[in-house]
């Protein structure tokens, strides 16, 4: 037999997910967010189960064509832009979309003679620190790229649509700065999506949602109507009782306070499991509630099982995913579900269903 661990792609998750992103976002265009080889769920399986999305957004060039290539006609943005301006030759070719956000891309695109086919998406800072024109650069570079004939949209990014009023400071500085342009504009991430309509504008980019987890620390994904898309799920290949005071796993750093039953999974941190899950991080056996204890090793982890007396050898377990939500994982090992989607290991194999 196969070591029996496997990451399932729920295909009408997915689908189902576009479906609520859309209802909450009716009026405006989807550029789904498919970057991290899809988060980690497989960027063309994603791509396909998500055809009905006006666009997509992904990090590098080769992605981008790797879309084209299977067949995708709708927009693809390149989140970052181009890196090199050796590249740009390549985004006239394949029809993409590019972010600009520094002036060294500017000057290249000016310098670049079929620059205006390529259309891009003009990003500011309007809080974040990170990428993206100053607000008082932002109108001298708004003026070149029109002359330049460029096709544009505006952009920015928010660092706190997760939280209360974390959107406001942000919002009224990008709307200051793009109110008068006549352009389309973008700003919406899932949190923003979710929380804040006045965020929509144009163009939303959703990106976890779309995959089931909650973007919001005070809604769950359940709640917000959102379907878990991958289910990562093992057996149980041992067991073995242990005696009170036995400890388990490298450290010792789980001592047993009774007598115990416990289970060994196959699954572990070259998997992509996160390493500093500590004891008591919640995984399902047989489907009923149960937690990790000892530390995680390389290709295996140690559950409790003294309140799951049927469990045998073979019995399913969960690590997240359908029953298990990833943000309760990813909570207990101190960590968020978009570094726990994306590090699946390629040693996993992915299976899909509907
Ligand atoms: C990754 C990313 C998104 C999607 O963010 P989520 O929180 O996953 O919805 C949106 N916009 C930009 C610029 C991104 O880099």
């Amino acid at each position: 037999m196969p070591r029996p661990l496997r990451a399932t792609i729920h295909l009408s998750a997915l689908r189902h997910n576009l479906d609520v992103a859309r209802r909450h976002a009716a009026h405006s265009h989807i550029l789904a967010v498919i970057k991290a080889n899809g988060y980690g769920h497989g960027m063309l399986r994603v791509a396909r189960a998500l055809a009905a999305a006006d666009g997509f957004a992904v990090l590098t060039v080769q992605e981008a064509i790797a879309l084209r290539e299977a067949g995708f006609t709708q927009e693809i943005l390149l989140l970052e832009g181009f890196f090199t301006p050796d590249e740009l030759p390549l985004l006239v070719q394949h029809r993409l979309s590019s972010v600009v956000h520094a002036q060294w891309q500017l000057d290249a695109l000016l310098h670049f003679p079929s620059a205006v086919n390529i259309p891009l998406w003009l990003k500011t800072n309007s809080g974040m620190n990170r990428l993206g024109f100053q607000p008082d650069t932002f109108p001298a570079t708004l003026a070149s790229l029109r002359q330049a004939g460029a096709k544009l949209t505006l952009m920015t990014h928010f660092a706190r649509a997760d939280e209360n009023d974390g959107i406001a400071a942000q919002l009224s500085r990008f709307n200051t700065l793009t109110q008068h342009a006549k352009l389309p504009r973008s700003m919406a991430n899932s949190a923003a999506l979710l929380c804040c309509p006045e965020t929509h504008a144009d163009w939303v980019r959703p990106g976890i949602m779309l995959y089931g987890a909650s973007p919001l620390p005070e809604q769950s994904a359940a709640q917000l109507g959102l379907q878990p898309a991958m289910t990562l799920g093992s057996e149980l290949i041992a067991l073995r009782n242990i005696k009170a005071g036995d400890e388990v796993g490298y450290g010792g750093t789980f001592k047993a306070p009774c007598d115990m039953r416990i289970g060994v999974v196959a699954c572990g941190y070259a998997d992509g499991y996160p390493r500093h899950a500590p004891s008591g991080t919640p995984v399902l056996v047989n489907g009923l509630r149960s937690r990790v204890v000892g530390r995680v090793s390389m290709d295996m982890l140690t559950v409790d099982l003294s309140n799951i007396p049927d469990a045998n050898i073979g019995a399913p377990v969960t690590l997240w995913g359908q029953g298990l939500p990833v943000e309760e994982v990813a909570a207990a090992a101190g960590t968020i579900s978009y570094e726990l989607l994306c590090a699946v290991a390629q040693r996993v194999p992915m299976v899909e269903a509907e």
